[in-house]
C-alpha cells in the first residue's frame, strides 16, 4: 500500500492537474468505502468541502497556505470546535467541543482540511484500539488484526489512503505503536514542542500531540506549522522551531547512532530485528557510525509508567462526575450515586482498571512505596538517555516487540497487553521525542516500523535519519 504524500500532492494541486475539492471528495468515498473498519467516530462533509473550496481558491490565487488541501483526520481526544469529541468514551458519546486545540487551529490556518475525528482506545488508554466505546478498528492491513492504538483510527486513517495525514496523541507510544502496526510514519515529538490545549488529558507529564503521516517530509512539514509556544498551554516551551521539511534534507552521513541492547534482547520477533539490522547496515554504506550502548534502568519502564500513568489520570478523569457534563446516569436519588452510577456506566473495564490502579499508588500508606518511588526511577531512566547523548546524536531502536496482533489476543491479559509498550514508554517517560518509520514488511505481509529517537528538541535531526531511512525501504 503505497499512496503520494501531501507533498507529492500539492505539486499536482499547483500544476493545476488536481485540487483539494477533488482530494477531499475522493477521500470522502473512500471513507465510505472503508466503513467496515471503523476507522471515524465522525465525519464532518459540509465543513471540509468549505475548507477545500478555500483551499482551491488560495492554488488558483497562487497564494496556497503550507498545507492547503491536505486532507486531516484527527484523534477523537483533540478538539475541533463544533465536533464531536468522545475520546472514545461513553461518559463523553454526545459532547460537542466548542474550540479548536492550538494545534488545530494551525493546521487549519495553513489551509488543512479535517475529514473527521477518528476512532481511539477510551481516553488514550491502550494498544489495540479494542478499548473503545465505539468498537474496535481493523488494520488495514489484515481485518482480523489491530491497527495498534491508541491513536489506532488515526494510523489506520493513513495507511488505507482516507486521509493524507492524522493527528494522534502519544502518552507512552500511541502515535509511535499504531504508526508501526500500520505501516506509516508516526511522530511523538519532545515534551512542550506542539501545544497540548485542547487535548484531552491522560497523563499529564507523558502527554503529546504527533503526526501521522504518509512520508517523513509529510511529518516534518506538519510539525513545523503545529510546534511551539502557546499562551494557553504552560507546559508548552519557547523555543524556535526549525524548518524541518528543509533541515531534514542535508544528510546524515557523520552522525553517531546508538543501538541500545537491552532493546533487541529476548522478546523481540527475530524477523523485526533482521529489517533493523538491514536497514543499519544499509546506514552505515551512507556514511552513520554506530556503536552499542546501554540503558540500565530499561526493565523498570513499563511498571514505572503504568504506576505514573494511572496516578495521573486517576487525577484528570475525576471530572468525569454526570454533572457537570457527560453521561449522567438516570435515576440516582443523591448526588453520590448519581456519580458512582455514572461513572460506574460511562466508564470501560480499562479506564476503571486505570482509575483504581492510580487512586491505590497515590493513597496514604501506598504513596511512597509506588508513586514517589516510581518518580524516582524516572529520574534513573531519563538520567540513561541523558547519558546516551552525552555519545551519540541519535538512537535506533524498534518501536514494537512483534507486528500487529490479532483482535482479541492480548485482551483478557492486561499485563501482555502492557508491554507492548516497551520500546515506546521509557522515551514517554523521558519526554525526549521519537518517531517511527516503515522499514519493511514480515512473512506475513505485516508492516515493520523502526524507531529513531533524539535528545529533547531534536526533531530535526529524526527528520533527517528518518528521510534517508525511508528512502532505503524502497530499495530493500
Ligand atoms: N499503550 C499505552 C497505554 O495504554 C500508551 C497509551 C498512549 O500513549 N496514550 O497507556
Amino acid at each position: 500500500m503505497q499512496y503520494s504524500g501531501y507533498c507529492q500532492i500539492k505539486k499536482e494541486y499547483i500544476r493545476g492537474e488536481n485540487t483539494p475539492s477533488a482530494e477531499t471528495n475522493a477521500s470522502f468515498a473512500r471513507i465510505e468505502a472503508a466503513d467496515d473498519l471503523n476507522i471515524f467516530i465522525s465525519t464532518r462533509e459540509e465543513s471540509a468541502s468549505r475548507e477545500a473550496r478555500a483551499a482551491d481558491q488560495a492554488f488558483s490565487d497562487r497564494n496556497p497556505g503550507r498545507l492547503s488541501g491536505m486532507t486531516i483526520a484527527i484523534k477523537d481526544s483533540i478538539a475541533v470546535a463544533g465536533e464531536k469529541l468522545t475520546c472514545g468514551s461513553r461518559i463523553l458519546k454526545d459532547f460537542i467541543s466548542p474550540y479548536d486545540a492550538t494545534v488545530v487551529s494551525r493546521l487549519r490556518e495553513a489551509g488543512a482540511v479535517i475529514l473527521g475525528k477518528t476512532n481511539q482506545d477510551e481516553f488514550a488508554m491502550g494498544s489495540s484500539n479494542e478499548n473503545s466505546y465505539f468498537g474496535a478498528v481493523h488494520n488495514p492491513w489484515d481485518v482480523e488484526r489491530v491497527p495498534g492504538g491508541s491513536s489506532g483510527g488515526s494510523a489506520a486513517a493513513v495507511a488505507a489512503g482516507l486521509v493524507h495525514a492524522a493527528l494522534g496523541s502519544d502518552t507512552g507510544g500511541s502515535v509511535r505503536q499504531p504508526a508501526a502496526f500500520c505501516g506509516v510514519v508516526g511522530l511523538r515529538p519532545t515534551y512542550g514542542r506542539f501545544s497540548r490545549y485542547g487535548l484531552v488529558a491522560f497523563a499529564s507529564s507523558m502527554d503529546q500531540i504527533g503526526p501521522l503521516a504518509r512520508s517523513v517530509e509529510d511529518a516534518a512539514l506538519i510539525s513545523e506549522v503545529a510546534a511551539g509556544v502557546d499562551p494557553n498551554d504552560s507546559t508548552s516551551i519557547d523555543q524556535p522551531v526549525p524548518e524541518y521539511s528543509k533541515e531534514m534534507k542535508r544528510g546524515v552521513e557523520g552522525m553517531k547512532v546508538g543501538l541500545p541492547k537491552e532493546y533487541f534482547a529476548e522478546g523481540l520477533d527475530p524477523e523485526i530485528r533482521e529489517r533493523i539490522d538491514f536497514t543499519v547496515s544499509e546506514l552505515k554504506k551512507a556514511g552513520v557510525q554506530f556503536c552499542e550502548i546501554s540503558m540500565p534502568h530499561t526493565d523498570y519502564a513499563i511498571a514505572c509508567y503504568y504506576i505514573i500513568c494511572t496516578a495521573e489520570a486517576s487525577s484528570n478523569l475525576a471530572r468525569y462526575d454526570g454533572a457537570r457534563y457527560g453521561y449522567r446516569a438516570e435515576g440516582g436519588e443523591e448526588l453520590l450515586e448519581t456519580y458512582k452510577h455514572s461513572r460506574g456506566e460511562g466508564f470501560g473495564t480499562e479506564v476503571k482498571r486505570r482509575i483504581m490502579l492510580g487512586t491505590y499508588v497515590l493513597s496514604a500508606g501506598y504513596y511512597e512505596a509506588y508513586y514517589q518511588r516510581a518518580q524516582k526511577v524516572r529520574r534513573l531512566i531519563t538520567g540513561d538517555f541523558l547519558d546516551a547523548f552525552e555519545e551519540v546524536d541519535l538512537i535506533i531502536a524498534p518501536v514494537t516487540p512483534t507486528t500487529a496482533f490479532k483482535i482479541g489476543e492480548k485482551m483478557d491479559d492486561p499485563l501482555q497487553m502492557y508491554l507492548s509498550d516497551i520500546y515506546t514508554a521509557p522515551s514517554s517517560i523521558a519526554g525526549i521525542p521519537g518517531i517511527s518509520v516503515p522499514v519493511g514488511i514480515d512473512k506475513r505481509g505485516l508492516p515493520i516500523g523502526m524507531g529513531i529517537m533524539a535528545p529533547h528538541f531534536g526533531e530535526a535531526d529524526i527528520f533527517r535519519m528518518g528521510y534517508v531511512v525511508e528512502k532505503l525501504k524502497v530499495k530493500g
